[in-house]
C-alpha cells in the first residue's frame, strides 16, 4: 500500500484544529498543549521592550500593552507542537522606515525565511510564510537583520495542506495523443500521494559508453531501478550533429521496460555567430549553450523571435532536427516529458547582473516567453508532434512568474535543485515548492527535474512537498565530471530509505497500462479511500428530471461502472476524434457531467475532480432543462 498515513493524519488534525480554534485566546507559549491559532504579543516576546509610539510616530490600535520595535537585536518566542509539521506564521506589523519596502528575516530553529515587508503605516496582517516546526519546543525569532519593523503581535496556525487535486491532469495540448494523455493521467493520479524515482543518464561516451551506469549503480544500492529516465537531445544539432543513440534508448525505455521518459535540450549555438554560415559544421568546442555575456558570443536571442533573421533560421533548423527525433518517438506511440529551454531565469536576481546561464534566457522574460511559444507552436502545429508533456523550469524568486509562458503552454512546473555544498543536503526545499505551487495556485504539477542530493523522504512528506518526481543529474565521476551519485552529493542511507519507502515509485511499480489507460486497471498505488471515492463505486440509480434511465452513471464515460481517469481520457479522445473514439448513447449521457450541455473539456475536468474526491459525483447531475 502506498499511502502516507502520517500525512493524512496530519491533514486531518490540521483541519480539526483550524475548525475548533477560531478564537484568539492567548496561550502560554511554553504550554505543551498549544492551542492554535497561537497569538503572542510582540511586547511580551523575549528580547522585546514595550513601545507605544516610535519617536514621534503614533501607530494607534495595537493590542495588548503596546508593540515591539525590532531594531538591531532579535526578539523571539517559543512554540511547542505535538508533531513535526508545517505551520503558518503571520505578524500584525507596521514598517515606516522604507517606502520601497524593507527586507525582514524570520528565523525558525535556525532556518532563515527572508521576505520583504512593504511600507505600512497602519497595523497590517502580514504573511511571513509556511515554516516547519518539529515535535516539542521550537524558537521563532524576528531578527535584527534588517529590522526596524514594528510588531504588535504574531500568530502561528497549522498550515493548510496543499490541494494536490487542483493540479491539471489534462494535457495542455488539446491534440495530445492517447498515450500522452494516459501518461499525464497517471502522473496526476500519483501526484501528492507518491514521488516517482528518476535518474538522468550519462550521455555521449561517458562511463565508457555504459548508458546504464547510473541505473546499475542505483540497483546495486537499493535493489530498485528508477521509474523516470532523464535524457538530453543536445547532440542532435545543426553544428556537430552527433547521434549517440538517445532516441533509440528512449524508445526502448518506454516500450521494453515500460518506463517514463523526460528530456532536456541543451541546444548549442556557434559562439562566433556573426561569421557563421548557416549549414556549416562547427567544432563543439566553438559552440555554446551559455549566455552571450559568459561566452562572449554574438548570437542575439532577441532575433530568434523575429522572422527573416539569421538567428531565426538557425533556430528553425535546430527545431527541425529536434522534431525528427521526437517524431520517431511519436511513431512508436511513445510520449515524453519534455523540458526545453530550461533554467531560463538562470542566475537572474541572484547576482544582480541580470544575466542567465543559458542563451535562451539572456534577453529577459519577454523574449523568453515568445521563444517558448515559438517552439511549442512549431513542434505541435508545423511538425504535428502531440506526444509531449510540456515541462517548464521555474524559480522561486518574486520575479519568476514573469517568465511563465502560460497555462495553455505548460503541463508541469519544475525546479532544478543544486544546494549541496561540502556534503549532501537533504532539505525538501519546501519553501521553493510552496513558491512554485503559488505560481499557478496549485494548478500545475510540480517536479524536481534535476537535483544533486535526493531530499530525505521524511522531509518531503512532513513538509508537504510531494515533488512529482526527483531526478539526480548523471554521474560523470570517472570521466572528470561531477559525481552526482557519489558520497559528496548523496546520503546513501537516505537514498535507500527513499527508494524502499511506500512513497517512492520505482520502475517495477509502474502500472502495465501506463500508456493505455493511465494506470487505472492495475494501480501501482492504492490511493487513500475517501468518502467521495466510495461514492463513485456505487452507481447512481435514481435520476431525476432529466429523463435519464437508471443505467445512467454520471462520469462513467467508458461504462465500466467506475469513475477513474480512464473516463476523462475517454472524453478527451472523443473530443479529439469522434469517429475514432466514438462513445455509445449511454456513454454520452454519462459523460455529460459538468452541468453544461454537450461533451466538452469541462466534462473531463469534472470527472477528474470526482476521481480526486474534490466534488461528489452524486451532486453533479445535469442542470434540469438542458
Ligand atoms: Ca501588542
Amino acid at each position: 500500500m502506498k499511502i502516507s498515513l502520517k500525512r493524512l493524519a496530519a491533514a486531518i488534525s490540521a483541519a480539526a484544529m483550524t475548525a475548533v480554534s477560531t478564537g484568539t485566546a492567548l496561550a502560554p507559549a511554553e504550554a505543551a498543549d498549544t492551542v492554535f491559532p497561537l497569538k503572542v504579543e510582540g511586547e511580551n516576546m523575549k528580547g522585546a521592550d514595550t513601545w507605544t509610539s516610535v519617536y514621534e510616530t503614533q501607530i494607534p490600535g495595537y493590542s495588548g500593552e503596546g508593540f515591539a520595535y525590532i531594531q538591531a537585536g532579535d526578539i523571539s518566542f517559543n512554540v511547542t507542537v505535538p508533531e513535526d509539521g508545517m505551520y503558518s506564521v503571520h505578524g500584525m506589523v507596521a514598517q515606516v522606515l522604507n517606502q520601497e519596502g524593507r527586507t525582514e528575516t524570520l528565523d525558525v530553529n535556525g532556518k532563515k525565511y527572508v521576505t520583504v515587508v512593504p511600507y505600512l503605516d497602519k497595523w497590517t496582517d502580514f504573511d511571513f510564510g509556511t515554516v516547519r516546526l518539529n515535535k516539542g519546543e521550537n524558537t521563532i525569532s524576528f531578527t535584527g537583520s534588517y529590522g526596524y519593523m514594528e510588531l504588535d503581535y504574531a500568530t502561528v496556525t497549522v498550515a493548510e495542506p496543499h490541494d494536490y487535486a487542483k493540479a491539471s491532469g489534462v494535457c495542455c495540448d488539446p491534440r495530445a495523443t492517447k498515450e500522452t494523455q494516459s501518461l499525464m493521467s497517471y502522473l496526476k493520479s500519483v501526484y501528492g500521494k507518491n514521488i516517482l524515482t528518476g535518474q538522468q543518464e550519462i550521455y555521449g561516451s561517458g562511463h565508457k559508453d555504459n548508458y546504464e551506469w547510473e541505473n546499475d549503480f542505483i540497483k546495486d544500492l537499493t535493489g530498485k531501478v528508477p521509474a523516470v529516465r532523464g535524457l538530453d537531445f543536445m547532440n542532435y544539432n545543426p553544428l556537430y550533429g552527433w547521434d549517440d543513440g538517445t532516441t533509440e534508448r528512449a524508445i526502448a525505455w518506454a516500450k521494453e521496460r515500460n518506463g517514463i521518459l523526460t528530456a532536456s535540450w541543451h541546444i548549442n549555438v556557434p559562439i562566433d555567430f556573426e561569421n557563421y554560415t548557416l549549414g556549416d559544421e562547427v567544432d563543439w568546442q566553438k559552440c555554446t549553450y551559455k549566455n552571450y555575456q559568459a561566452s562572449n558570443g554574438t548570437f542575439n536571442t532577441a532575433n530568434v523571435i523575429k522572422e527573416g533573421t539569421k538567428e531565426r533560421e538557425y533556430f528553425e533548423e535546430a527545431m527541425k532536427l529536434l522534431a525528427e527525433q521526437l517524431g520517431k518517438l511519436q511513431d512508436e506511440n511513445v510520449p515524453i516529458i519534455f523540458r526545453p529551454l530550461h533554467e531560463a531565469q538562470g542566475n537572474d536576481g541572484r547576482y544582480g547582473d541580470g544575466t542567465a546561464w543559458f542563451w535562451w534566457g539572456d534577453r529577459g522574460a519577454e523574449v523568453y516567453k515568445e521563444l517558448w511559444k515559438l517552439l511549442y507552436t512549431t513542434l505541435t502545429e508545423e511538425y504535428g508532434l502531440h506526444n509531449i508533456i510540456w515541462e517548464f523550469n521555474a524559480y522561486e524568486l518574486p520575479s519568476s512568474p514573469d517568465w511563465y509562458p502560460g497555462d495553455e503552454y505548460v503541463d508541469i512546473i519544475a525546479y532544478d535543485k543544486y544546494n549541496a555544498n561540502g556534503g549532501p543536503n537533504l532539505s525538501a526545499i519546501s519553501d521553493v515548492f510552496n513558491a512554485l505551487y503559488n505560481m499557478t495556485d496549485g494548478g500545475k504539477m510540480i517536479a524536481m527535474a534535476e537535483n544533486d542530493t535526493i531530499p530525505a523522504v521524511d522531509n518531503m512528506t512532513v513538509e508537504d512537498a510531494y515533488w512529482l518526481y526527483v531526478c539526480p543529474w548523471y554521474d560523470g565521476g570517472e570521466d572528470g565530471g561531477v559525481a552526482f551519485l557519489g558520497e559528496n552529493y548523496q546520503d546513501y542511507d537516505e537514498f535507500k530509505k527513499f527508494y524502499q519507502s511506500d512513497v517512492a515509485i520505482t520502475l517495477d511499480e509502474l502500472p502495465e497500462d501506463l500508456y493505455t489507460s493511465g494506470g487505472t486497471s492495475e494501480p501501482a498505488t492504492k490511493p487513500a479511500t475517501t468518502p467521495a471515492e466510495e461514492n463513485t463505486t456505487v452507481p447512481v440509480t435514481t435520476v431525476s428530471s432529466t429523463g435519464s434511465s437508471s443505467d445512467t452513471f454520471y462520469g462513467d464515460a467508458n461504462l465500466d461502472k467506475k469513475i477513474t481517469v480512464a473516463d476523462a481520457v475517454a472524453v478527451l479522445q472523443y473530443i479529439a476524434n469522434q469517429n475514432k473514439y466514438a462513445l455509445s448513447e449511454q456513454a454520452l449521457i454519462n459523460a455529460d457531467i459538468d452541468g453544461e450541455a454537450g461533451i466538452t473539456g469541462g466534462d473531463a475536468i469534472t470527472i477528474q475532480k470526482v476521481d480526486a474526491g474534490l466534488v461528489k459525483q452524486t451532486a453533479l447531475p445535469l442542470k434540469a432543462g438542458k
